[in-house]
């Protein structure tokens, strides 16, 4: 079965949580499959009828400065290549940052379909600073808030429309 969708994005912009709010809040089973779960962590959502499964990277136990930017950049390779669709987190309240940039880039040279997501629009008047985001040239940001779910349910839409 296909229908595999990845979440990509540096550290901090909220990969995990909103991994978590579309697992959870579908009553999904975060699978920790063994040799997996250092880097990469699985689980299923399901709306409207349809299910697929998703893939929170970037789950690295150490302290997100840490990471190299190396690893980020492997892991987004990693991502286009295993599956159909890949959601790219960015913040909204820092803005682009060099390695959103970075990510961008290889989105973009990847053949997958790119989801943009703008995550920390907690509140309506944020949704305006998303405008910045058509800078990376992979269309338009789906505006979310991964804490309280605003916006999650048009994504989910998009991205069920891709697989
Ligand atoms: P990851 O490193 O990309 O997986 O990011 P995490 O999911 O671990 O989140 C990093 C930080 O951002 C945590 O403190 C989260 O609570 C916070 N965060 C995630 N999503 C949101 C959001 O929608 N709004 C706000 N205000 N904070 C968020
Ligand atoms: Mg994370």
């Amino acid at each position: 079965m296909s229908n595999i969708v990845a979440i990509v994005g540096r550290p901090n912009v909220g990969k995990s949580t909103l991994f978590n709010r579309l697992t959870k809040t579908r009553r999904a089973i975060v699978n920790e499959e063994a040799g997996t779960t250092r880097d990469r962590q699985y689980g299923k959502v399901e709306w409207n009828g349809r299910e697929f499964s998703l893939i929170d990277t970037g789950g690295w136990v150490v302290n997100s400065n840490d990471i190299f930017e190396e690893e980020i950049k492997r892991q987004v390779s990693i991502a286009i290549e295993e599956s159909d669709v890949v959601l790219f987190v960015v913040d909204i309240l820092n803005g682009i940052t060099d390695l959103d940039l970075q990510v961008a880039s290889i989105l973009r040279r990847g053949k997958k379909p790119v989801v943009l997501i703008a995550n920390k629009a907690d509140t309506f008047d944020l949704q305006y600073q998303a405008a910045e985001f058509y800078a990376f040239g992979l269309g338009d940001p789906y505006v979310i808030s991964a804490v309280n779910g605003s916006g999650t349910g048009e994504l989910l839409d998009e991205v069920l429309a891709h697989l």
